[in-house]
């Protein structure tokens, strides 16, 4: 694919070349990121090229979603490396919209979604989803995609959007896609370019305890305290955040399995907060 990428930083001019695409009976297929990117952002877009006339992906990192303390300004930037990645990934459009532009000095909206934010990584990230979800809501209002593609890593994020999709009518298919792990079970993340080779080793443990609690899960096992506490044994070498088995679709706690269930843990590695989960599915 050799066909050069469109760059655009205004929600306005934005929305004139999707109301344009629309008006052309074309369908738009639109990937949000942070940039920095790996394989697992690859596969959204390659997903939205497959599945769209118009695969548009953002690169925009979202000062609302940190907090004062956390990682804004240290986070990994690399620009001219994200438009090739994108480009070979099939997309044809980057919207990189400026900071002052997305939040002018005056800027008052915010979008909050309760429920299904609370628990997991709300507990010690409280700002983190009222920042996800509006600039989600504005990064939509400018590309006007028909269907958005957002990755399993982030589970309580998929989660989160899925139900201000619903609950505010906004007519867009989310599509949850798998995450995408490094050959030894690390699920990727920007967030690993962090990681000291000895950090890149204990993180290990975040996905082996999954895959171990997915086998007891396989196994017969039905009791959430039992498998949070195999959980928490396997990550005994990291900084816990939270371990938590909730109901796949609203994020409640669950004590006993009888749906599909997420199971999600959050560590703290070197410098480098990560997160991983598993569903599972048991058989009727
Ligand atoms: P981010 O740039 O971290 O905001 O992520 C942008 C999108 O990529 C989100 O929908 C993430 O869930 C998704 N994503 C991040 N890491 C992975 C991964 N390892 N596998 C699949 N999707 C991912």
């Amino acid at each position: 694919m050799n066909q050069e990428i469109k760059i655009i930083r205004s929600a306005g001019e934005m929305r004139a070349w999707a109301l344009a695409q629309k008006g052309a009976g074309k369908t738009i297929g639109f990937v949000p990121t942070m940039g920095a990117l790996h394989e697992g952002h690859i596969s959204l877009m390659q997903a939205a090229a497959s599945g769209s006339d118009c695969p548009v992906a953002s690169i925009f990192v979202n000062p609302t979603q940190f907090a004062p303390t956390e990682d804004f300004d240290a986070y990994p930037r690399t620009f001219e490396r994200d438009l090739e990645m994108s480009r070979e990934a099939g997309i044809t459009l980057i919207y990189a919209p400026t900071a002052s532009g997305m939040y002018p000095a005056d800027y008052s909206t915010y979008v909050t979604v309760e429920q299904v934010s609370e628990g997991l990584c709300s507990l010690t990230r409280p700002h983190f989803f009222r920042g996800v979800a509006t600039v989600v809501t504005k990064l939509f209002n400018a590309v006007l995609p028909d269907k958005a593609y957002f990755g399993q890593k982030d589970a309580q994020q998929c989660a989160v959007i899925k139900r201000m999709v619903r609950d505010l009518d906004m007519g867009i298919e989310i599509i949850e896609m798998p995450t995408v792990r490094e050959p030894d079970g690390l699920a990727m993340s920007s967030r690993n370019r962090y990681l000291s080779e000895a950090d890149r080793v204990r993180a290990l443990c975040l996905s082996r305890a999954l895959f171990e609690a997915e086998e007891r899960m396989r196994g017969g096992e039905r009791c959430a305290a039992r498998i949070v506490a195999g959980v928490c044994a396997g990550m005994a070498e990291v900084e816990i955040d939270y371990i938590a088995l909730v109901d796949a679709e609203t994020m409640a706690l669950v004590d006993e399995i009888e749906g599909p269930v997420l199971l999600a843990v959050a560590a703290k590695v070197g410098a480098a907060r990560l997160i991983d989960n598993i569903k599972f599915t048991p058989n009727p």
